[in-house]
């Protein structure tokens, strides 16, 4: 079986130096094994990404000499695929419309789930994980996992009618066939949940692997909310790529920023070694 593995940026502003890291740890994985590497745009929540920073992100992995092998998915393109998968969901009752408001949910449980409303468009979609939702699920990278499992009924569309990142990301991983999500810790929470979909999908389960994260040194992760600066705005593409190979704890001997691009590729994929990057996240 090919191996497929993605990248799947939300484009809420410019790479910094954690999403290349992500981005570098699925590329080199896939293509250690002789497989795809796909790049997805996960722009569902319209508010926080403006439509420009997808162009930038894509043509940013391109200077890195990261490309996709198949069609790159925009999400906001798909929506009528995602709202398949709901329509599935609702009519096997692994879904509901839920008319909670927030503050609501603070002080008493949901049982919208116990009512079969239908069609209420200013109502959200919430998802009720099947029996055998469970805390532990296998990484590739970090061993068995247990995580606390985050709220008992996932939103899988908003009351403000956007469809929410574990819906769509599930419905294309399976669609494109996906068989190992490499990406960052921040997301092993939501892991469970994501299997749980799966299966209430009738998709099979991919392997998941969990990169470390990059973390300011105030330990607080990178991300575009904590403004990490734009990475090319700090680095060429070569000096970017050994210093994300650094941190992934990979083999940079015989290589330096002087060197092409594509020489520090081929040289990244061949020595890649899973053993070598460490498990736990590490300020930059
Ligand atoms: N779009 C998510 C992010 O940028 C990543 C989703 C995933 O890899 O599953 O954090």
């Amino acid at each position: 079986m090919t191996y497929i593995g993605r990248f799947a940026p939300s484009p809420s502003g410019r790479l910094h130096f954690g999403s290349v890291v992500a981005a570098l740890g699925s590329y080199l994985r896939a293509k250690s094994l002789n497989g795809k590497w796909l790049i997805r745009i996960e722009d569902l929540d319209t508010p926080r990404c403006p439509p420009e920073t997808a162009d930038i992100i894509l043509q940013e992995l391109d200077a890195l000499g990261l490309k996709s092998d198949g069609e790159i998915l925009i999400q906001s393109h798909r929506k009528k695929i995602y709202e398949q998968a709901l329509r599935t969901l609702l009519d096997e009752r692994q879904a509901f419309f839920c008319t909670c408001t927030r503050a609501q949910l603070t002080k008493r449980p949901c049982h919208c789930y116990l009512e079969t409303k239908e069609n209420l468009p200013h109502a959200s979609i919430r998802f009720k994980p099947l029996r055998g939702y469970t805390p532990s699920f296998h990484d590739e990278l970090q061993g068995d996992i247990k995580v606390n499992l985050p709220d008992k009924f996932i939103t899988l569309k908003r009351s403000d009618g956007i469809i929410a990142y574990n819906l769509a990301c599930v419905t294309d991983d399976a669609l494109c066939n996906v068989t190992e999500i490499v990406r960052g810790s921040d997301l092993i929470d939501v892991t469970p949940i994501q299997i749980s979909l799966f299966k209430a999908l009738h998709h099979k389960i991919p392997d998941f692997l969990h990169l470390p994260l990059a973390l300011e040194a105030n330990g607080y992760k990178l991300s575009k909310q904590n403004h990490a600066p734009a990475i090319f705005d700090l680095f060429t593409p070569q000096e970017i790529f050994i210093r994300a190979l650094i941190f992934l704890g990979q083999d940079t001997s015989k290589i330096n920023s002087n060197a092409s691009l594509q020489t520090i590729i081929d040289y990244a994929v061949i020595n890649f070694n899973l053993d070598k990057i460490p498990l736990s996240s590490q300020s930059v």
